[in-house]
């Protein structure tokens, strides 16, 4: 008879509020209680950068201590070490949020297959999104492609109901690990190009943990929320949540967010909308798990990239934020110092590598997963994909963010530029967009040149583009 504790096996859930997994193990556990437990995975570790690496062991810190310190952190192969803390403890079940990306999908049917072999049951209750990926669906029953025509469905499934903290009685197990390890473990499959970049840990400006998040999204919920869709682009501005690393963890449920955030105003509505694509992307992610790595537009497969000696010094220069165009140098320089870059950056970031450097979007997507604390496969590849035009539902690739134009609408004052490349402190816009305007004349010594001409290379993108429509 299975007599023991409950299992929560806590992943990207990282909270003790509006967690439908949690009030499940409570209800299995009884008066046996429940084991709360994370697993240090190296084929997660391994791959996730340095920066994020430091921001999940501050949020299973924080878990911890709201958990009066009961969390317990295992390290290695979940297929072996739940099933095995599930056998010793005689659990009648092992709860997780359920995970709907490629490589979670396989590891929970692996664990689950193997506790049905001693009869344990895994219960999926609950996931990260509002709506769970698959569940929005056309009439006809396909999955959508197109991110209006999903939304418009996806708000129908609301509003969500948000869970209170459940009384739990968590259960004395003792860690094989400690979240010390995680940085240690995290980034060891780095890519030959990373060679000399940052590999550090970044300190960052977010406060780990769900009462952080319950904090910024108080401060996010009142103001700034009416404000959001007049301010989100204004990247030298706070105009937006910042509550993407906290989701990316679970220390916030989107449903909270939503709940939080429901007014009619034009401000609350945009900010529904953008969670709204995350839920799309993880959806899309779903339903074609190659998506996270191979360019869905089939007529831009053949599209010709740069590779060799030359695309790697231009991809340093653009990781390293030393191109010589201001607006792409801050955004990149941003992201190395707090592991975090504004959306409209990102994109600006993102479009100068795949289209004035012709580097394949694959190479900025594994840096951004790198730096970013928020990197999350499937916002981070379709944002590639998007800027790229190479996703489902993306922007035309002849749509080519000129940095120039960018900076003069989204930095009106410059000072975004100016508070992270300080070597153009004291240079003001015009001149600040484009130091020199190409000619090397105001551009201060300390400040690199451009690495290449913007109206060139955008030739160059869409000639490349011509050769790839032709060739389809
Ligand atoms: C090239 C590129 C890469 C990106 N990589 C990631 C990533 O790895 N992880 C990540 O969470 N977001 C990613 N984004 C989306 C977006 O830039 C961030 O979610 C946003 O900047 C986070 O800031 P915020 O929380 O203040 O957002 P807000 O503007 O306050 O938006 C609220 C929430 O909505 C979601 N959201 C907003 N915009 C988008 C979007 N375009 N796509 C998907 N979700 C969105 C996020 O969860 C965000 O926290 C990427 C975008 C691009 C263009």
């Amino acid at each position: 008879m299975s007599n023991g504790p409950a299992i929560m096996w806590f992943r990207r859930d990282l909270r003790l509020g509006d967690h439908p997994a949690l009030h499940e193990a409570v209800k299995l556990g009884g008066e046996a209680g429940v084991v709360g437990v994370f697993v240090l995975d190296d084929a997660l570790l391994a791959p996730s950068g340095k920066p994020r690496a430091q921001f999940l062991a501050g949020c299973l810190d924080a878990l911890n201590d709201s958990m009066d310190g009961h969390l317990v952190i295992l390290k290695g192969d979940p297929t072996i070490v739940i099933p095995d803390l599930a056998q010793g403890l005689n659990a009648p079940a092992v709860v997780v949020s359920a995970d709907f990306g490629p490589y979670g999908q396989r590891r929970d049917s692996g664990v689950e297959a193997i506790l049905g072999l001693d009869r344990i049951a895994f219960e999926r209750v609950g996931s990260s999104y509002a709506v769970d990926p698959g569940t929005v669906l056309s009439e006809k029953g396909a999955p959508l492609k197109v991110f209006t025509a999903f939304r418009r469905r996806w708000e129908l499934l609301g509003p969500h109901i948000v869970l209170p903290v459940p009384e739990v009685s968590w259960v004395d197990f003792p860690s094989m690990a400690t979240t010390s390890q995680i940085v240690e473990d995290a980034g060891r499959s780095r890519p030959a190009r990373f060679e000399g970049l940052a590999h550090d840990a970044t300190p960052g400006s977010f406060q780990p943990g769900e009462a952080a998040a319950l904090d910024r999204l108080n401060e996010f919920a009142g103001a700034k929320a009416l404000h959001y869709r007049a301010m989100r682009d204004m990247m030298a501005e706070p105009g937006t949540s910042g509550l993407s690393p906290y989701l990316r963890f679970g220390c916030i449920h989107p449903r909270t967010a939503l709940n939080a955030v429901a007014g009619d105003d034009e401000g609350s509505v945009t900010f529904r909308s953008e969670i709204a694509w995350r839920e799309f992307y993880a959806d899309v992610l779903f339903h074609e798990p190659r998506s996270a790595r191979e360019t869905l537009q089939p007529s831009l497969r053949s599209l010709r990239w740069d590779s060799g000696p030359i695309a790697v010094e231009h991809f340093q220069a653009w990781a390293r934020g030393e191109t010589g165009i201001p607006l792409v140098d801050a955004g990149m320089r941003q992201l190395l110092a707090e592991g975090w870059m504004h959306n409209r950056t990102r994109m600006i970031c993102a479009s100068f590598l795949v289209k004035h450097l012709h580097i394949d979007w694959r190479w900025g997507a594994r840096w951004f997963m790198d730096r970013l604390i928020d990197g999350d496969l499937a916002s981070n590849s379709h944002g590639w994909q998007w800027t790229a035009g190479t996703g489902t539902d993306a922007a035309p690739f002849h749509r080519i963010f000129s940095p120039i134009a960018q900076a003069e609408r989204f930095d009106v004052a410059g000072s975004y530029i100016r508070r992270y490349v300080t070597e153009l402190a004291s240079v003001e816009p015009p001149q600040l967009y484009q130091p020199g305007g190409g000619s090397g004349l105001l551009r201060p010594e300390a400040y690199p040149e451009a690495i290449v001409e913007l109206k060139a290379e955008r030739e160059e993108a869409l000639a490349r583009f011509a050769e790839a429509r032709g060739k389809s």
